[in-house]
């Protein structure tokens, strides 16, 4: 049996942990099956606990934009343990971090960090509603900004795989203030700013949506909502947890050219530790505690290890040649080869793909939103996931979620991936 030891460890878990798992998508609900329990990972490969490798397209949700385990920020993270794990006072390093960020992504003067992309996205809400005076946020259909209570409505990948978007514990308070939309409906969005406009303290969106696999914006969206929000005074923040550091350094803001009032980050920015942060212009950033009366905090936040760990990554980022360009690139080559190769087979589908970020749906020709992402056919990504797992190839364990290309992907990896599509047998 492939995953023996995985079963047995899968069992011992939900003993102690709700379902096996510190977090819902990782127990393979969506896909079937056990899920596979890893213990180590290096460059593109994971480990797991039966000692079979796989080539990772996860890539631990899209942090380990190096690969895993990179040199550099391995000796960097073990230099830093020797001084501390932790003071609670601050650090240079912190300065270091920020002001690196700060300089090479547009549009932001300041930044706080926090230590999980739900804290940003939940802090950043609380900034733009004390900032504002206003109450209520816009979110869209399918777009997961963390799990805090304001944004579990209709929040895509985990949620969605469940069938249940909206999670009990949520207050009908709560989610009275969260106002829905459906991504790339301009519409829809301008006739929501019609009727509620005056109490909106602003836009969310995820600028390329991961979270319902790979969504991109179509027709200046998000353009669209820079007027909107300009029009209505309302600010637009976009959750670049996945974007930034990923599409470019400058995430959305720079690819599509479109200035956001506050962005949220994570996952790269942690390079594996857990790290969030929240940015924008000196003028709203100092709304916060303890320059203005916004109250924000965090015990471990801005953490010496973490910071180091982020910091390493951004400047492995920052001093590779044409680091975007080939990750890109990687992405682009198995865009277009999976592409050919479902095509012979006849299989019907659509791969959405920016930078090195995609999915690939079947039984569509478009998806543009959450409804599309929802007909197209998930019994059959699910089919295609445990095939590929099987021959050693680690995609996400659900139809709802993006493939995060790793720099450490080279062309041995890309012909393993592309022959595993090739023996993929679909009846
Ligand atoms: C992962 C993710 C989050 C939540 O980040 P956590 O670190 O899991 O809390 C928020 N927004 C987006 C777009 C994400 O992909």
């Amino acid at each position: 049996m492939l995953y023996q030891r995985s079963s047995a460890l899968f069992d011992e878990a939900q003993n102690y942990i709700p379902g096996g798992v510190n977090s819902p998508v990782r127990a393979f609900k969506s896909v079937g099956g056990v899920p596979v329990f890893m213990q180590s990972a290096k460059g593109a490969y994971l480990t797991d606990a039966d000692g079979r490798t796989y080539v990772d397209y996860i890539n631990s949700w899209g942090p380990a934009i190096l690969g895993h385990t990179h040199e550099e920020v391995l000796r960097a993270v073990q230099q830093q343990a020797e001084k501390g794990f932790s003071f609670g006072t601050p650090t240079e390093l912190e300065t270091e971090i920020a002001r690196l960020i700060v300089e090479n992504v547009p549009n932001i003067d300041q930044i706080r960090m926090v230590s999980s992309g739900t804290e940003a996205c939940m802090s950043a809400v609380r900034l733009a509603r004390g900032y504002t005076g206003r109450d209520k946020i816009v979110k869209f259909e399918g777009c997961y900004h963390g799990h805090s209570d304001a944004f579990l409505i209709k929040a895509g990948s985990g949620a969605a795989t469940f069938g249940n978007p909206n999670s009990p514990g949520v207050t009908a308070g709560t989610a009275k203030d969260t106002l829905l939309a459906r991504y790339n409906d301009a519409e829809q969005i301008r006739d929501i700013f019609r009727h509620h406009g005056d109490a909106i303290a602003a836009v969310i969106i995820e600028p390329v949506a991961g979270n319902m696999g790979c969504v991109l914006p179509e027709n200046n969206f998000l353009q669209h909502l820079r007027s909107l929000c300009d029009e209505y005074g309302a600010l637009l923040i976009f959750d670049e947890v996945m974007t930034g550091f990923r599409l470019a350094f400058g995430g959305a803001q720079e690819v599509f050219g479109v200035r956001a009032d506050l962005v949220t980050y994570g996952k790269v920015i942690g390079g594996g530790m857990p790290v969030g942060a929240f940015a924008g212009p000196k003028a709203i950033m100092e709304a916060l505690a303890p320059k203005g009366a916004v109250y924000q905090a965090g015990t471990l936040s801005g953490n010496p290890l973490a910071m180091r760990a982020g910091l390493t990554t951004l400047q492995q980022i920052l001093s590779t040649p044409h680091f975007f360009e080939k990750i890109n690139k990687t992405a682009e080559t198995l865009d277009f080869e999976i592409g050919k190769i479902l095509n012979e087979k006849g299989i019907r589908h659509r791969i959405n793909r920016k930078g090195s970020m995609m999915s690939v749906f079947f039984d569509v020709s478009s998806v543009a939103s959450f409804d599309e992402a929802a007909s197209a056919n998930h019994a059959l990504f699910n089919n295609f996931f445990h095939q590929l797992l099987a021959q050693g190839i680690y995609l996400p364990p659900s139809g709802y979620e993006t493939w995060f290309i790793s720099a450490a992907i080279t062309e041995r990896e890309i012909d393993q991936t592309l022959e595993a599509v090739r023996r993929f047998e679909y009846s």
